[in-house]
């Protein structure tokens, strides 16, 4: 069992002609409602790459409002179990307003909604599944408090924490100790590192210091750099691909990594599976539209 604590979103994603300026009006071009959030787009990502049969659950809040059915539906869809998932009326669902211009730059803005009411009890309520899973996953689009109760609770469980720092933020650092696998990209790094530094192995080397068991930094087109207790310590190339959209590459990776890490693979195998996954997700468009299954992954 694999289960993810976190964010669910829908991206409203509208195409523009430019940005707009303060005050104006303008036309857009193609409007677009996606299934996003990290939390959601991993615990997809952990599904459709995972071997059949593997459970996957969640733990998050939707809002009583239309979004929030839909996103629910299209988590169920995925196969994921959406018993831990509270629906709050009079809550809105968390959004991103994705604006994107012909150049294909990006202008966002996100509301939590009730991603913002998970709370200690909402993971208390979740206690039977969490004890049941092998690896438990979570980032930081949820209350910071919250992420903290579930990694103590998943760690005195002695299940694997996984936690993959983004939104980039400051965290105590005592918090470390209790990550077996800390997953991040360079600038997620560099500040929990506490170092303005682009030297990888020097950031993976600190975050070990402060006490990561494990650190993977995913380096966009420049691929991972892993840094492992038992396995050690290299840089694995990103497969070459045209990318289109690099919306929740790193959410794939994850998804890949961790569903080729509960099948008992070793972890530069799971790091490949992985990026196989992530290059592949950044030849479509879209974030939970882009993840893809483990059939159409190839080693
Ligand atoms: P996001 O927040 O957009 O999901 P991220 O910053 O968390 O991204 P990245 O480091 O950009 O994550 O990407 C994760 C992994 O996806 C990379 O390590 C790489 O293996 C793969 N990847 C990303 N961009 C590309 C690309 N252009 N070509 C091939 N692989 C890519």
């Amino acid at each position: 069992m694999i289960v993810i604590i976190g964010s669910v979103n829908m991206d409203l994603v509208l195409r523009v002609p430019r940005m707009p300026l303060p005050g104006e009006t303008l036309a857009g071009e193609k409007f677009m409602t996606i299934p996003g959030g990290k939390g959601a787009n991993q615990a997809v990502a952990c599904a459709r790459l995972s071997a059949p049969g593997t459970p996957v659950a969640m733990v998050a809040c939707v809002g009583g409002d239309a979004f929030g059915r839909q996103m629910r539906a299209s988590i169920v869809a995925g196969g994921i179990d959406d018993s831990y998932i509270d629906s709050i009326d009079g809550e809105a669902t968390g959004i991103a307003s994705i604006m994107v211009d012909r150049q294909g730059q990006n202008s966002i803005v996100l509301a939590a909604g009730a991603n913002a009411r998970l709370d200690i009890e909402h993971i208390e309520r979740a206690r039977a599944v969490i004890e049941s899973a092998s690896i438990v996953l979570l980032q930081l689009e949820v209350p910071i408090p919250t992420v903290l109760h579930a990694i103590d609770l998943a760690h005195a469980l002695g299940k694997t924490v996984v936690l993959n720092p983004a939104p980039a933020q400051a965290l105590p650092p005592a918090l470390l100790q209790k990550i077996d696998y800390l997953i991040l990209n360079e600038i997620e790094a560099a500040m929990l590192a506490e170092r303005e530094s682009d030297d990888i192995p020097m950031l993976a080397d600190r975050l070990h210091a402060l006490g990561a068991r494990n650190v993977v930094v995913t380096l966009g087109e420049k691929g991972v750099y892993g840094s492992f207790a038992v396995a050690g310590k290299r840089h694995q190339d990103a497969r070459p691909v045209k990318a289109v959209d690099t919306t929740a590459a790193g959410d794939t990776f994850i998804g890949g990594f961790i569903a080729a890490l509960a099948q008992g693979r070793g972890e530069f195998e799971a790091v490949a599976y992985g990026q196989a996954a992530a290059a592949l997700s950044v030849t479509r468009a879209g974030a939970q539209t882009s993840i893809p299954s483990r059939d159409e992954v190839i080693l």
